[in-house]
């Protein structure tokens, strides 16, 4: 597996995979893993090794991406082969974005906001809050004092194709495009900060509010995309932006489940997480063969994150997560699949 003295490349286009431990529960379900990391890019979804006969439900299956994160990685490993590289482009003036993928229960929101000790998430420990404090140890590099730069971030997130802002009470906020084809997101709060403590209290407060009003913590946020923009801006009049990192918490890609549901709010949520996930694929596709045509109005997620899919300044990274258990396999292929599809 990767250790943290392995060198680091650098990629327009990242694409990794992270496996997570079977969870209590899966142990006690005597759940099988079935997923190998046999080494530093590569991933392997195999048969379990013993009883049942299983080969007409899986076939061996390796599949090879820039980084494989085992289930003994942690979020610090993960990040520094994945978001760190971004932070430092966003000095140099790029527009970076960092996707978590995967089903729900996979690890996004563990990897993206930190680790759960019992119901409080530990927010110092996810990449949000591991990009936020290397932001400032930039920033405070003499190398970038001249650019005389200040640190914004929002919050915001993205369901049914609608944008709510995270850092204000769920605000339902207008997508304006002009026609320049500069996208705009109407009235977002865009916060001053001047430490990485700062911005972890933004994303505990985000992240409140973004499971505020649901009866299960993970019931609906596992439907709506959260996206932490952490802005650079020039402290000149008109704040010219200098570079831009967007982290997103992907909403489930589990699809398919609730066809058979009668309920027709189901099946529109599905329609539309299945149509943005295709939407990012395409454009961070489009990204990679430098074409000019971005499929960007596709949906609202690819719509507010535009400027991050154009350019010699785009940079893109995609974790794609996994869960280990056999009852989960099936999921895991169609996270592999698409994850394969970016690269
Ligand atoms: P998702 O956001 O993809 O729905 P979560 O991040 O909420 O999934 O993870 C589901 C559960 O699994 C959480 O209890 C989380 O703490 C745990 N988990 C996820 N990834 C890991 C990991 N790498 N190591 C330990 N626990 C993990
Ligand atoms: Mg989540």
């Amino acid at each position: 597996p990767l250790t943290t003295t392995d060198p680091i490349e650098p990629h327009k286009i990242c694409v990794c995979v992270r496996k997570r431990p079977l969870n209590k529960q899966e142990i006690n379900k005597k759940e099988i893993d079935v997923v190998s990391v046999p080494g530093r890019g590569a991933l392997l979804v195999h048969e379990p090794k013993h009883k049942v006969d299983l080969t007409k439900y899986l076939e061996n299956q390796v599949f090879h991406f820039d980084y494989s994160f085992d289930e003994t990685a942690t979020n610090e490993l993960v990040y520094k082969f994945t978001a760190k590289p971004l932070v430092l482009s966003i000095f140099q003036g790029c527009m970076a974005t960092c996707f978590a993928y995967g089903q729900t229960g996979s690890g996004k929101t563990h990897t993206m906001g930190g680790d759960f000790t019992g119901r409080q998430q530990n927010s110092a420990k996810g990449i949000y809050a591991l990009a936020a404090q290397d932001v400032f140890t930039h920033l405070n590099n003499r190398k970038y004092a001249n650019l005389d730069l200040c640190v914004y971030v929002s919050f915001f997130e993205i369901y049914n194709g609608k944008v709510f802002d995270l850092l204000n009470k769920k605000a339902k906020l207008r997508v304006l495009e002009d026609d320049r084809q500069q996208v705009q997101v109407v009235g977002l709060e865009e916060v001053c900060v001047s430490s990485a403590e700062d911005v972890i209290k933004i994303i505990q407060i985000g992240s409140a509010c973004r499971t505020s009003g649901q009866t299960s913590a993970n019931a609906n946020s596992s439907r709506s995309h959260a996206v932490l923009q952490i802005v650079l801006r020039r402290s000149d009049r008109a704040a010219t932006l200098h570079g831009k990192f967007s982290l997103v918490d992907l909403a489930g890609n589990e699809r398919g489940t609730d066809v058979s549901s009668n309920d027709r709010s189901t099946l529109v949520e599905t329609a539309e997480i299945n149509r943005s996930l295709l939407a990012l694929k395409e454009c961070i596709r489009s990204l990679g063969r430098n074409s000019d045509h971005i499929p960007f109005r596709m949906s609202t997620l690819t719509k507010v994150l535009r400027d991050s899919f154009i350019g010699e300044k785009s940079r893109t990274c995609m974790i794609a997560m996994v869960s280990p258990g056999m009852a989960s396999c099936e999921y895991t292929m169609n996270t592999l699949r698409y994850a394969d599809r970016v690269k």
